[in-house]
């Protein structure tokens, strides 16, 4: 589930590369999250015809103007790419990612993680963020850790399952400094995700002894 509070600041274009790339993603693959965004943009509209504008904090109301045009913008993350050639359709690579990624995750240069984890480290070159997709093959699991910052995951096919439920193509997760998690994925599928960290996880499971490269941001 998208907060609403980045919702906003993905229609206003005040989302960082990274954190767009991951909402546009999730949008794309998710109708039901593309339903929620429309209506988001519908109420912000309405609540700028509705009430006065002063009653609206100044920020509130830069905000709510940013909505207005945000049916009409391109997603922040493509004009933030620079000139990018239409997605393709049919192609496995979701639209927002195919200006980093191509038409294919086959031709990419995977490196291992660990055993049955696979990472691809996309060219954003964002200051802070580490922006990665993540191939786990069908029943292994990434190290349990938890983040220093925000991790958010969406799933792009296959599934995952950690201590807040299961996660299916499209889905998207927040993981904030309170949660310790060691995502499994889906037994038959394995899970392909993008994953979008704001700062280094710490392992904390049996493999946080390891001095580790892993997942720096
Ligand atoms: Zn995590």
């Amino acid at each position: 589930m998208l907060p609403a509070e980045v919702m906003l600041d993905y229609a206003s274009g005040a989302a960082e590369e990274p954190v767009a790339l991951a909402v546009a993603t999730h949008l794309d693959l998710s109708p039901a999250a593309a339903l929620q965004y429309q209506r988001l943009n519908a109420v912000g509209g309405a609540l700028l015809d509705d009430i006065e504008p002063v009653a609206l904090g100044a920020d509130a109301l830069d905000r709510m103007m940013a909505l207005l045009d945000a049916e009409a913008q391109v997603a922040p993350v493509a004009r933030a790419a620079g000139p990018v050639s239409a997605a393709v359709a049919g192609s496995p690579v979701p639209g927002p990612l195919q200006a980093y990624v191509g038409q294919s995750f086959e031709t990419l240069r995977w490196r291992t993680l660990a055993p049955g984890v696979e990472e691809y480290v996309l060219p954003l070159g964002t200051r802070g963020f580490r922006t990665s997709l993540l191939r786990i093959a069908p029943g292994r699991a990434m190290p349990e850790h938890s983040h220093a910052g925000d991790e958010i995951t969406v799933v792009i096919e296959g599934a995952f399952d950690d201590s807040c439920g299961q996660f299916r193509r499209g889905d998207i997760e927040f993981a904030g400094p309170a949660l310790s998690h060691k995502p499994i994925a889906d037994a038959r599928m394995g899970c392909l995700c993008l994953a979008v960290l704001s700062a280094p996880v710490r392992l904390t499971g049996l493999l946080g002894w390891v001095v580790n490269p892993f997942l720096r941001v």
